[in-house]
């Protein structure tokens, strides 16, 4: 099949529209799956498809004959997430086109808008198809208008379909094809591939996903990377079809698999140009490293050996190329390790996976974001743990503080307008937009730290609106901002392993909640705690353990008086010497406890 004659596109939706339904549809259509086979073939991980989210774009190829001639479809999968950004756009850069897909009950909403212009600036061709047409709750007209109105597409093009039934899906492949254009490679030339996408596999090892830009590529060939300057052997390329399937070449327009012996997920730099050896060319654009914007640390519990958590997590970072790990030491928790991810949910997700492992005998402490430290001597840091924030004698030396912003958009009904404000306000938002959606809905864009993001800002969004709004974000740089690191002290020693940076203004109710559940999970105890939280050098809140008498009188009798006095005292005298050694021990349940999000 000559190049003029490929199509690649992908589908931009929001979460939940439909998309790996549809995808499914489609597969069965051109006979890569048969129908009823395992739903959801496109999300392979089990975290995913249990919260209904695509994490790894998976990407398949199709054949599909219209009207007579057959063509070479690439339904190229992109993460579900905005964590994802940058990978969403390398899988675009592959595509001429794109399916934007709206869910016809619940209308346009915040990832659609995100995705959509993303796709639209990368020069994609958008056929828009409206979903869930069966449902009760569908409003095609609704839809049609938002897609006329806030993405200025001719609605004259628009495809409706029920992905779950299957009504009028055979309508959209025609569509892709008639509609996006072929991919516009030189098949006649040396090899130009851009990485879309990588992940391990338990028998091939790390597979990358590419796109032949230029030329073709096959078994034995030596390429090198633009990025990293690795060389490496051609050991095997295919198409994905759902799963990996061998062929013996690949060619220009066409997006295929390779296997090249790369030992590790990280050498896979989404984005990158690889080229033959001795035959190198001008890099693919759009090469972006992505860079952690979340940071938690990870430690073994009482009990657990470090050197199995330590295979299994570096398994599990094995799989995932976005994930940063490095080793860590907490006075309070041990030996442990610092992960960082892409974003909240990348995070999250990840976090489920290693909880889902290795139950209780992990501890993870709470997420924070990079911070960046301008001192006056001109110089930088970017600090990724609260360990490293500068101690209050050090302060001096630093100019400024910042803190990384976000915009988000979000989307909802008009109702709760005021509500929303209200919580983007109380978390040092900044309006930046709003706009009256035909549909009753509001889409609403603000200026939020993206620490706030981090500390469960979603959840109470969508507890204040009743489940109904979406949020989607796009990195806003790094601004000024009154940072503290707040400590947590039990009798004046500091547990390096809960300090967490903070904005100054939230240091008085965090500093509340800090102690008194960090007391909840320290109850009983032989001798006196105090419990204060420290920002700076203040002490925000304090609470104190009173100490558990034990009760030595219990089986006296009431009259026997002396006896009583000198139980008391020797009780007293105990308590005294065991104040000296002054160590308390604090189990590992208060930290798990205090950590937990509950
Ligand atoms: P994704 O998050 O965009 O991949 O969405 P999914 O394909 O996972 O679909 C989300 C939910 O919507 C699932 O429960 C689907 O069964 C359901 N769904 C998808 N398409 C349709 C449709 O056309 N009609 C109805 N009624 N439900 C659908
Ligand atoms: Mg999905």
């Amino acid at each position: 099949i000559p190049i003029d004659r490929y199509r690649n596109f992908s589908i931009v939706a929001h979460v939940d529209h439909g998309k790996s339904t549809l995808s499914d549809r489609l597969l069965e259509l051109t006979g890569v799956i048969q129908k009823g086979s395992k739903a959801q073939v496109l999300d392979r991980l089990d975290v995913e498809r249990e919260r209904g989210i695509t994490v790894k774009a998976q990407t398949c190829t199709m054949l599909y004959n219209h009207k007579g001639e057959d063509y070479l479809l690439h339904l190229v999968d992109t993460p579900g997430h905005v964590d994802f950004r940058s990978e969403v756009s390398r899988s675009y850069a592959s595509c001429k086109g794109a399916l934007l897909l709206v869910d016809a009950s619940q209308g346009v909403q915040a990832q659609t808008v995100a995705n959509f212009y993303l796709a639209y600036s990368m020069g994609l061709r958008l056929i828009p198809v409206i979903n869930k047409i069966d449902m009760d709750a569908a409003d095609i007209p609704r839809s049609l208008d938002q897609i006329e109105h806030m993405f200025e597409l001719d609605t004259s093009d628009v495809v409706k379909v029920s992905a779950k039934t299957g009504l009028n899906v055979e309508q959209v492949l025609p569509a892709v094809v008639e509609k996006i254009a072929p991919p516009s490679g030189i098949v006649d030339s040396r090899l130009r591939l851009l990485l879309v996408d990588s992940w391990y596999d338990n028998f091939l090892g790390v597979v990358c996903l590419v796109y032949i830009s230029d030329g073709s590529l096959k078994k034995g060939q030596k390429i090198f990377s633009a990025h990293t300057d690795i060389s490496y052997d051609v050991k095997e390329v295919g198409i994905m079809y759902p799963i990996p399937l061998k062929t013996d070449i690949i060619t220009a327009g066409q997006v295929g698999y390779m296997v090249i012996g790369m030992k590790k997920s990280s050498e896979a730099h989404i984005g990158d140009t690889f080229f033959t050896v001795g035959q190198a060319g001008e890099p693919l654009a759009g090469f972006e490293e992505a860079k952690p914007m979340v940071f938690v640390g990870a430690f073994p519990a009482d009990g657990v050996e470090f050197k199995v958590l330590d295979e299994s997590i570096s398994h599990l970072v094995l799989n995932d190329r976005s994930v940063t790990l490095q080793k860590e030491t907490s006075t309070a928790l041990g030996q442990g390790w610092r992960l960082g991810f892409l974003g909240t949910l990348h995070a999250s997700v990840f976090q489920e996976r290693l909880e889902k492992e290795h139950g209780a005998s992990i501890i993870i402490t709470a997420p924070t974001v990079p911070y960046r430290i301008l001192y006056n001597d001109d110089t930088e840091k970017i600090i990724s743990n609260p360990d490293d924030f500068p101690s209050v004698e050090n302060r001096q030396k630093v100019s400024v503080l910042q803190e990384p912003f976000v915009e988000a958009i979000m989307t909802f009904p008009q109702e709760y307008l005021g509500r929303v404000i209200k919580l983007c306000e109380a978390h040092r938002g900044e309006q930046v937009e709003i706009t009256y959606l035909t549909t009753g809905q509001v889409l609403l864009k603000y200026l939020l730290p993206m620490a706030q993001l981090v500390d469960d800002f979603f959840g109470r969004l969508k507890g204040l609106t009743q489940g109904y709004a979406s949020l989607d974000y796009e990195e806003a740089g790094y601004r000024p901002s009154d940072l503290v690191k707040m400590e947590l002290l039990v009798n004046g020693k500091g547990i390096d392993a809960l300090a967490q940076v903070m904005h100054r203004s939230e240091t008085v109710n965090k500093g509340k909640v800090w102690v008194s559940k960090f007391k909840e999970y320290l109850k009983y105890q032989l001798f006196e705690v105090v419990i204060q939280a420290k920002a700076g050098n203040k002490i925000m809140a304090r609470e104190t353990i009173k100490a558990k008498r034990k009760d030595v009188l219990a089986k006296l009798h009431a009259a026997d008086i002396s006896r009583r006095k000198k139980l008391l005292s020797r009780q007293k005298e105990g308590k005294k010497s065991m104040k000296s050694i002054g160590n308390i021990q604090i189990p590992q349940e208060a930290y798990q406890g205090f950590l937990s999000r509950a």
